[in-house]
């Protein structure tokens, strides 16, 4: 297994959310990876201490990948490359899409991601709206260019959803449950890219703690490729979970119109966090989690014991354009 790089702080902080509990009835928590302390914070960070560890030791110097173009991932792995003298090119589209194309426009193309990772100074490459196999095939043509200038190329899948991404999360599944000492009855996570949901299921299967990933991402069929990577994670790791696409909890409820376009309730859900809690959510990843928290509390579906994993994502608070 190939070793990890130093980028984030750890363990991420865990805190009870005392007026949001008493109005839910519920006793909820948060854990803040918005707090990870590298490049405005986010889930990302706990996967490219993996990638970037396994990128140094095929001697890479350059790593591609794509995305949306207010991507998150994008701007962590800018900043976790420029920590470790690596070149970053990225493959984006304003808003890639599963078909049909949504009828709407996403957040803004400027400001946000955007303009972090113009300081960073990545190399984002911005191509014509289209599918995400289209994205995917764009990513791969930059990666032939660089190697075919003699460059050595590192290929990072979409959001670092590769098993080392999952791999990184089941160890913060461990890292929650050192944290507290009663465990929870379930985690309500955002889920789009899926290492984030699989490696958390795969540290928690089995106990009494359910994870409930919120789609952001309108696919039904994601469950799948999450099984997929969890069958990588079981060989990884030896820990033979064996996971099937019904094991993972994936609610496409709350996605709204679609990636990338905020929601009504996920823009309902950002102002009840901040105005009971201080708390900041994002328009595309954790706002809409947060709002399907919010109604599955008030249906009654959510246990007692409830952890809120706040994924980061804050810099598209202040998308323009
Ligand atoms: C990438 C991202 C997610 C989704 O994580 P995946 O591992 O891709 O499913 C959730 N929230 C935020 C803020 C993200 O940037």
């Amino acid at each position: 297994m190939s070793s990890r790089v130093s980028l984030i702080q750890r363990p991420t902080p865990l805190h009870r959310l005392d007026r949001l509990s008493s109005e839910l009835q519920l006793d909820l928590w948060v854990k803040r990876d918005d707090l990870t302390g590298f490049a405005f914070g986010g889930n990302k960070g706990r996967k490219l201490e993996r990638l970037i560890g396994a990128a140094l030791e095929m001697g890479a110097e350059t790593v591609v990948s794509c995305g949306s173009l207010q991507s998150n991932f994008i701007r962590q792995l800018g900043a976790a490359c420029s920590r470790f003298g690596l070149r970053c090119v990225a493959a984006t589209m304003s808003l890639p899409f599963s078909p049909p194309r949504p009828p709407v426009a996403g957040i803004g193309d400027a400001g946000g991601n955007v303009l972090l990772d113009e300081i960073l100074g990545v190399d984002l490459r911005v191509f014509p709206d289209d599918t995400w196999e289209t994205l995917y095939q764009h990513a791969e043509d930059l990666a032939l260019e660089r190697e075919e200038r003699g460059e050595k190329v590192y290929r990072v899948p979409v959001g670092g959803s590769s098993p080392l991404g999952a791999l990184a999360f089941r160890e913060a599944g461990e890292e929650l449950s050192h944290q507290s000492v009663r465990p929870f009855d379930a985690i309500v996570v955002a889920s789009s890219s899926g290492s984030t949901q699989t490696g958390l299921t795969h540290w928690f299967h089995g106990t009494g703690t359910r994870v409930i990933g919120i789609a952001c991402d309108p696919e039904p069929e994601l469950p799948e490729e999450f099984a997929e990577l969890a069958h990588h994670l079981d060989d990884l790791t030896g820990v033979r979970q064996s996971l099937k696409p019904e094991d993972f909890t994936f609610l496409l409820d709350y996605v709204g119109r679609g990636y990338g376009i905020p929601s009504e309730a996920g823009t309902v859900a950002i102002r009840r966090a901040a105005r009971a809690e201080g708390l900041f959510l994002d328009p595309i990843y954790s706002g809409k989690a947060f709002a399907g928290l919010l109604a599955l509390a008030e249906s009654g579906e959510l246990p007692g014991r409830v952890v809120f994993w706040h994924t980061g994502g804050l810099p598209a608070l202040f998308a323009t354009g």
